[in-house]
């Protein structure tokens, strides 16, 4: 391996938009290898096992409706420092206080649509790169 990995799921609002395939150009560019990828869709029991840690914030239901609301892109990427440079790379959860050039100022519309998620550890993103991706779908 070269580096660590991280987690991300292109979220309902861009893969809508059809900004599915920039953000993944954006991610390699800024020296992501992605180690699995795919499109699906959760349903709601799914987002809500997924989003389980968030289970007792205000918006967990709000959340857990909207990622179930059409197709992610989930992957699993490589790099050194991945988990912190990937979030650098998307910007803050608030795409009104996310730097310019990051994913979310260039794609999200706001805090609940905010056009990608990046794991906030080595521990998470292993967890839920294993909640979409079996042995075989990685490379
Ligand atoms: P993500 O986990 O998606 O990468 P994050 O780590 O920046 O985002 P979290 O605190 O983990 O933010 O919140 C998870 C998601 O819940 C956010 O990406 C956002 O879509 C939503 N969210 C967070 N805070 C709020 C809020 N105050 N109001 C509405 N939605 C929120
Ligand atoms: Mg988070």
């Amino acid at each position: 391996m070269n580096g660590s990995r991280t987690f991300t799921m292109i979220k309902p609002d861009a893969v809508e938009k059809g900004v599915g395939g920039a953000i993944l150009k954006q991610i390699q560019e800024s020296g992501f290898k992605i180690i699995a990828l795919k499109q699906t869709k959760l349903s709601l029991e799914q987002a809500q096992k997924f989003y389980f840690i968030h289970r007792e914030r205000p918006f967990y239901n709000d959340l857990c409706s909207f990622m179930s609301s059409g197709p992610i892109i989930p992957a699993i990427l490589e790099k050194e420092n991945a988990v912190e440079d990937f979030r650098k790379l998307i910007g803050a959860t608030n795409p009104a206080n996310a730097e310019a050039g990051t994913i979310r100022k260039n794609y999200a519309e706001s805090i609940d649509k905010n056009a990608i998620h990046g794991s906030d550890s080595d521990e998470n993103a292993q967890i839920e790169g294993n909640f979409f991706f079996t042995e075989v779908e990685r490379f």
